[in-house]
């Protein structure tokens, strides 16, 4: 009987497989606008496949074993029959769904480009989609870490404290499952909840950050991540334009911050080792608004570049120099930049240094390219929470992807 089974089962994944694969080529066959079309079918279960198409499959895998196919009935990417799991090979460009099984994916970009659709990155520069302003069906959860800011030499024990966002579904014991780390940074009146759990007025509509992460991971625009904010203003007297505070601040976030999350969250970080977080940089990022962007600046790409690829300024580049004189050393080639972003506000005081900033880091390093690594969003905002939510969500659509040199 189990034998029976045993068989059965290598059969039916046997010839999975070759459908997959017959149907992968199938997708892969068709020409860029179809994939597009929305009305295309999704083979599962639930969708009645057309005479052309079924006939098609029995052409290439063989009447027999056509007949003899497990009907998957798909659940969250496995089959609940028959155990195999779908391989995402193909999306719909416009809701992320998967061809075959219905899953909605999340862009797979290398250079703004999706491997899955074709789709290039097209950031929003208006609001937010409305239903980002309603709860969302899927909620992450929000910690508060405090942490010895001292150090261990140190008599004095400073406690400072962080909020950390995991999204929903998140399981300590999944190892297997790694998630992006991305640091956001307040502007300069702020705390750890400002770009977490405090509510902000956009055009009459309540929304706050978590919200907005819960939103964005639930539509697939992007790989799950972990979203840590702090509080920047627990180490620095407010410096608008200063450098060495907000650097100092990256080496908090460098020698304590990020080995502790490291250790203990399931980034892609094998633990807090310099080591393993240069191994993982790719997936490690820094955004900021206001006064927060200018802490990317100091406290991530000239403190941090070894350890984090990711970095968006939301309104405000100062320091051009030290960015250029930082990406321009030989040192940095072996770090290279997955994404660079930056974002103002069409009535932003910040408008004109931000976009020339952005131009001449980008035109000065050849590391960055335009709509591969480095892309630039005029907001039709203020510096508001328009700018900052919309900034955040576009930054989140390329942080951690691919790059071809
Ligand atoms: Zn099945
Ligand atoms: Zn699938
Ligand atoms: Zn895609």
């Amino acid at each position: 009987m189990k034998d029976v089974h045993l068989k059965r089962a290598a059969i039916a994944v046997a010839v999975i497989v070759a459908l997959m694969i017959s149907g992968a080529c199938l997708f892969g066959a068709k020409p860029y606008e179809e994939l597009h079309n929305d009305t295309y079918s999704v083979i599962n279960e639930s969708a009645e496949s057309t005479e052309d198409e079924t006939d098609l499959i029995k052409e290439q895998v063989g009447e027999m074993c056509f007949e003899s196919l497990c009907q998957h009935v798909w659940v969250n990417g496995q089959c609940s029959k028959c155990f195999v799991m779908c391989e995402h090979a193909h999306h719909n460009a416009k809701a992320r769904e998967c061809f075959v099984c219905g899953k909605v994916i999340p862009h797979e970009l290398t250079n703004g480009q999706c491997n899955k659709c074709g789709y290039q990155v097209r950031m929003i520069s208006n609001s937010l989609p409305e239903k980002y302003f309603e709860p969302c069906p899927e909620k992450g959860k929000v910690l508060t870490l405090n942490y010895k800011a001292s150090k261990p030499e140190e008599d004095n024990e400073i406690i400072h404290t962080a909020k950390i966002y995991l999204p929903h579904g998140y399981d300590e014991y999944d190892k297997e499952t790694k998630y992006n780390l991305v640091f956001v940074i307040h502007g300069g009146d702020g705390d750890e909840s400002t770009m977490m759990d405090q509510v902000h007025w956009v055009s009459g509509k309540r929304i706050n950050f978590r919200q907005l992460y819960d939103w964005i991971i639930y539509d697939g625009c992007c790989d799950k991540f972990i979203a840590v904010t702090v509080n920047t203003n627990q180490t620095v007297t407010k410096d608008f334009n200063q450098e060495t505070g907000k650097r100092e601040y990256g080496a908090e976030i460098r020698n304590i911050l990020l080995p502790i999350l490291a250790e203990q969250y399931n980034t892609y970080a094998e633990s807090g080792e310099v080591e393993s977080l240069r191994a993982a940089r790719q997936h490690i990022g820094m955004v900021g608004g206001s006064n927060g962007s200018l802490y990317t600046m100091q406290a991530g790409l000239i403190t941090n570049l070894d350890v984090m690829g990711n970095f968006g300024f939301v309104s405000g580049i100062t320091d051009k120099t030290g960015a250029i004189e930082k990406l321009g050393n030989p040192e940095s080639e072996k770090y290279p930049i997955y994404s660079f972003y930056g974002a103002a506000g069409l009535t932003d005081h910040l408008l004109g240094n931000t976009r020339s900033g952005y131009n001449e880091i980008v035109g000065e390093c050849e590391q960055l390219v335009k709509n591969e690594n480095a892309f630039y969003t005029d907001v039709n905002a203020g510096h508001d929470w328009t700018l900052f939510t919309v900034g955040m969500y576009n930054f989140m659509l390329v942080m951690g992807q691919d790059i071809e040199a």
